[in-house]
């Protein structure tokens, strides 16, 4: 089936005819073809976008919330083929799946819930003034989005942007957009969103991507992605003075001391890694293992990984890499920790593909020391590199020893040191004792390369708007 734009409540051929094949990971069938929207296409979406924002941003804020509430409900039950169509486009299994369209519901819930409660207060400078701040939308939201997880981190960046009144243009990954195309037919045919409020615009980052951040009527970007991408997009957005929010990747440690419950850590340790086939930027892909339980640890954790069920069977953990040019540069980390001189403990590279699915083994390379390039690089694939520490000194020096900042897992039953850790540990988010805790209602966001800006929780609907100072003399 071919997968079209979605703009001003429909959905739009596109014009110059450009299409590319949309295959499925798992299997490496041709699922239908994506079409690749250029500049003129971003520009009718903007227009239908700013055209739609001042009755959205005028509706009364419970008005909207409303709408939202019934995206989520709608979501929940659209579950099984949202998850099914998923699946299908990015390899993950099923279950998983599920797990991501019931949190985007849950968004769509949350922040209709909120849309009425977060506009400003009033300060008090005394007689004989009136001063009070307002929290007012943007207007034109631009959401550019990977494809590990297209419905989730649509979900993630519209809902919140929407509840507090701008109106979304949403650019899914050129390899997975047609559940967000699905998403805005349901919002607008089923759930009264008036056409305009979510537009949704496919095709390659290169071409649909920059016109969108270049575009006059974007006035705030939303990036997931790339490193490499945000840079290129954040040179945009200085030249045009507008903000950004830029969720990027991540090298995250999950430190292990030797006072934790170790089979919860196990268990922990190997969700962490391998969740999604490791294509989460938060992936526990660091394992930091204190040396007086380092080999004890590592005689627990290898066997549970080798017992992994991975492939197209329905009750495994985890599906196939996403894309093609991920799978490549699976196999270049590979190559990266043999130069490097690590130590395979289990998998390592895949033969050759015999021309099916895109299935990578998941695999744990002990023996990695600071000054390995596997020990910073991020795989995005479910690959554990494994350092050794005697200290909590050096835990920290070794887990801040990174270009990157998203999350850090510690395990332990000591409550002075896990809050010791927690402010210490350089990152946006950290986890202690269950690698991952969290909800749609906990901020994300990164420090240092993750990126910059937060997402979920109140602290998006700060970063969806921007504050006025009004100040009167009565
Ligand atoms: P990518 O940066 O290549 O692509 C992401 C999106 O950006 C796609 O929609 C793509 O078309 C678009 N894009 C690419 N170049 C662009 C440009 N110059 N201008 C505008 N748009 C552009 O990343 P990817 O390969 O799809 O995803 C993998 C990376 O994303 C990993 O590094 C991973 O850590 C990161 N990631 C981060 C998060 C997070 O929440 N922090 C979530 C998922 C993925």
């Amino acid at each position: 089936m071919d997968c079209h734009h979605f703009i001003g409540g429909c959905e739009v051929v596109e014009a110059n005819g450009r299409y590319m094949d949309n295959i499925a990971p798992a299997t490496g069938e041709r699922i239908g073809r994506v079409a690749l929207g250029n500049a003129e296409t971003v520009d009718r979406a903007a227009q239908s976008a700013s055209a739609a924002f001042p009755e959205w941003r005028d509706m009364r804020p419970m008005d909207r919330g409303r709408i939202l509430v019934e995206i989520g409900r709608t979501i929940r039950a659209n579950a099984k083929r949202l998850a099914e169509m998923e699946a299908r486009e990015t390899g993950k299994v099923v279950a998983q799946a599920m797990g991501e369209i019931e949190m985007s519901a849950q968004y769509f819930e949350y922040y209709g819930g909120l849309a009425n409660i977060y506009y400003g207060e009033v300060i008090n400078i005394g007689a004989p003034y009136h001063s009070y701040t307002r929290r007012e939308p943007f207007g034109v939201i631009a959401a550019i989005l990977p494809w590990n997880g297209p419905l989730n981190q649509g979900a993630r960046a519209i809902a919140p942007a929407l509840a507090v009144g701008n109106v979304a243009i949403a650019k899914p990954s050129e390899e997975t957009s047609s559940t967000l195309v699905e998403l805005a037919r349901l919002a607008v045919e089923e759930c009264g969103l008036p056409p305009g409020v979510i537009n949704v615009v496919l095709g390659t980052g290169r071409e649909a991507g920059e016109a969108l951040v270049s575009h006059p009527k974007v006035r705030k970007v939303m990036f997931t992605g790339s490193v490499r991408a945000g840079r290129e997009i954040g040179r945009i957005a200085a030249e045009r003075i507008i903000p950004l929010t830029l969720e990027l990747g991540g090298k995250s440690p999950n430190i292990i001391f030797e006072d934790a419950d170790l089979d919860a850590a196990v268990v922990g340790a190997v969700r962490a890694f391998t969740m999604n086939a490791g294509q989460i930027c938060i992936a526990g892909s660091r394992l930091l293992l204190h040396s007086s339980i380092h080999d004890a640890f590592l005689e627990k954790l290898v066997p549970a990984v080798q017992a992994l069920k991975y492939g197209d069977q329905e009750d495994a953990a985890f599906g196939s890499i996403t894309t093609a040019a991920q799978y490549e540069r699976v196999n270049q980390f590979h190559k990266l920790a043999e130069a490097d001189g690590a130590i395979c403990l289990t998998g390592g590279e895949e033969p050759p593909s015999s021309g099916g699915g895109l299935f990578v083994r998941p695999t744990v390379y002990g023996g990695v020391t600071p000054d390995m390039r596997i020990a910073h690089e991020e795989a995005f694939a479910p690959i554990l590199t494994v350092l050794r520490f005697e200290s909590e000194a050096e835990a920290i020096a070794i887990s801040n020893d990174s270009d990157y900042g998203l999350g850090a897992g510690v395990w332990t039953r000591d409550i002075g040191r896990a809050h010791r850790m927690a402010a210490a540990l350089e990152a946006g988010q950290v986890f202690v004792n269950e690698y991952m805790a969290g909800g749609i209602e906990t901020p994300f966001g990164g420090y240092k390369n993750s990126g910059y800006g937060r997402e979920k929780g109140i602290e998006a609907m700060i970063h969806y708007t921007q504050l006025k100072c009004v100040t009167i003399r009565i």
